[in-house]
C-alpha cells in the first residue's frame, strides 16, 4: 500500500517525528489558524486538530501508519468508521475525498426537489404557475456570522471540529458534535445576532414563476440555478420542479399521443354518427363517420394532429386516438316483428341442425354470476374472470373511462 502521509503533511513533521515535536507543531498550528484570529481558515483549523487528534494518540497513530485515511474509511480498524456520519466527514465534509488534500471541499448545497402538479390542459396550452417556496436564506443583519460582533468562537465540547469521538463498550465512534450540531462553533448567548438568533440563515417565503411550456411532460424537471437554501460559505443549491400530470376525466396522453374512449349506440355503429368532442384548448372538435362503415367493439380510429403539442416545437402535434365502445340495445328493445324484420336486413344466421342420437340433451342458457360457485365449471368463458364488477359488455372493450 501506498503510504499516507497526509495527517503529518497536515501538521508539518515528518512520519517519524516524536509526540513532543507533535505537539510543538499542533500548538504552532492551531494558534495560527484560530477561528478567532483566523475565520477564513476553518477548515484548516478543523483538519489540523483532526490530524492532532489521531497522530497525539500513540494507538490511533499505529493504525494510521498501517491503513492511511483511506483504509479508516473503510472501516479496516477496529471500532474506527464503518458508520456513515465518519465516511461523510471524509467524502463531503472536512477532506472532501481524497486527491489533493482538503482541495475538493464540498462547495454546493442540497437541490430542493419541489413536485408540480399539472392539468392535462395546462401542459397542452403552456401555463405559468406561481410556486410558494420557504426556503433559508443567509441572515442580512448578522451577514452569516450568526453573532453581532461578527466573531465566532470555537465549540468547547469538540475542541471545534465539529466532530466527537464518543466511546462505547465495544469500542468508538465518531459522530457530529451533539452541543454545535457539527459546526465546531461557538456563540455566546449574549452576542447571538438577534435576527437570526445565531443561526445564520433565516427563512424566507419565496414566489418562483414555473413556467409550465407547451409539450411538456410528467417527470419533465425545471431547474431555478441557485435557489435552494442558503449555507454559510456554500453555493446555494438549485431548486428542481418535478412536472406530474393531473389525471384527466377524458383524455389519456401517450408521448405525443392523445386518447378518448368513445361509447356509441349500436345503431350508430351501423348507420354511422356525428358528435361532438370538447378538446384541451376548448375547441369542439365535429367528428363525423358514415353510414355503412361498420365500427366494432374496441376498433380504433385517429384524427392526425389533434395530439399533443410536441415540446419546443409546438405547431407540430401528435395524433388523436378514438377508441370505441358499443352500447347494444336492451332486451325487449322492440318486437317480435321487427326483430323478424331485422332478420331479414342484417346477414343470415348460420344454419342450425339438430343432432340425431341418444346423446343430445338441451340445456338452459342463464345470466352469468361470477359470485356463484356452480359457475366454477363453465371456466373459459370469454369474460374477464376478474371482473369483480360484472361489466355486461363486449368481450372487446376499450378500458373503461
Ligand atoms: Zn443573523
Ligand atoms: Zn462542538
Amino acid at each position: 500500500m501506498e503510504e499516507d502521509n497526509k495527517l503529518y503533511d497536515i501538521l508539518g513533521v515528518e512520519r517519524n517525528a516524536s509526540e513532543n515535536e507533535i505537539k510543538k507543531q499542533y500548538r504552532r498550528l492551531a494558534k495560527e489558524y484560530h477561528p478567532d484570529k483566523n475565520p477564513e481558515a476553518g477548515d484548516k483549523f478543523k483538519e489540523i486538530s483532526y490530524a492532532y487528534e489521531i497522530l497525539s494518540d500513540p494507538k490511533k497513530r499505529a493504525t494510521y501508519d498501517q491503513v492511511g485515511l483511506k483504509g479508516m474509511q473503510e472501516g479496516a480498524a477496529d471500532g474506527f468508521g464503518g458508520d456513515d456520519l465518519y465516511s461523510h466527514l471524509f467524502a463531503g465534509g472536512l477532506f472532501g475525498g481524497f486527491g489533493p488534500f482538503g482541495s475538493r471541499r464540498r462547495n454546493k448545497g442540497e437541490d430542493t426537489v419541489h413536485p408540480l402538479k399539472v392539468s392535462l390542459e395546462d401542459f397542452y396550452n403552456g401555463k405559468t404557475a406561481k410556486l410558494q417556496l420557504s426556503k433559508n436564506i443567509i441572515c442580512a443583519v448578522c451577514n452569516g456570522k450568526g453573532s453581532k460582533s461578527g466573531q465566532v468562537g470555537k465549540c468547547r465540547t469538540c475542541n471545534g471540529m465539529g466532530m466527537k469521538r464518543t466511546y462505547h463498550e465495544i469500542g468508538s465512534a465518531i459522530s457530529p458534535c451533539y452541543e454545535c450540531k457539527g459546526t465546531g462553533e461557538y456563540i455566546d448567548e449574549s452576542d447571538q445576532c438577534e435576527t437570526c438568533n445565531g443561526k445564520k440563515v433565516c427563512n424566507e417565503c419565496k414566489i418562483l414563476e414555473v413556467h409550465v411550456e407547451k409539450g411538456m411532460k410528467e417527470n419533465q424537471k425545471i431547474l431555478f440555478r441557485g435557489e435552494g437554501d442558503q449555507v454559510p460559505d456554500i453555493e446555494p443549491g438549485d431548486v428542481v420542479i418535478v412536472l406530474q400530470q393531473k389525471p384527466h376525466e377524458k383524455f389519456q396522453r401517450n408521448d405525443d399521443n392523445l386518447q378518448v374512449n368513445q361509447t356509441i349506440s349500436l345503431t350508430e355503429a351501423l348507420c354511422g354518427f356525428t358528435f361532438v368532442l370538447r378538446h384541451l384548448d376548448g375547441r369542439d372538435l365535429v367528428i363525423r363517420h358514415p353510414a355503412g362503415e361498420v365500427i366494432k367493439p374496441g376498433d380504433m380510429k385517429m384524427i392526425v394532429g389533434e395530439g399533443m403539442p410536441r415540446y419546443k416545437d409546438p405547431f407540430e402535434k401528435g395524433n388523436l386516438h378514438i377508441c370505441f365502445s358499443i352500447k347494444f340495445p336492451d332486451s325487449h328493445f322492440t318486437t317480435e316483428e321487427n326483430l323478424k324484420l331485422l332478420e331479414t336486413i342484417f346477414p343470415p344466421r348460420p344454419e342450425f341442425v339438430m343432432p340425431i342420437g341418444d346423446n343430445v340433451e338441451q340445456v338452459d342458457l342463464h345470466d352469468f354470476e361470477p359470485n356463484d360457485k356452480s359457475n366454477e365449471t363453465k371456466r373459459g368463458c370469454s369474460y374477464a374472470s376478474d371482473d369483480e364488477d360484472g361489466a355486461h359488455g363486449p368481450g372487446i372493450q376499450c378500458a373503461t373511462q
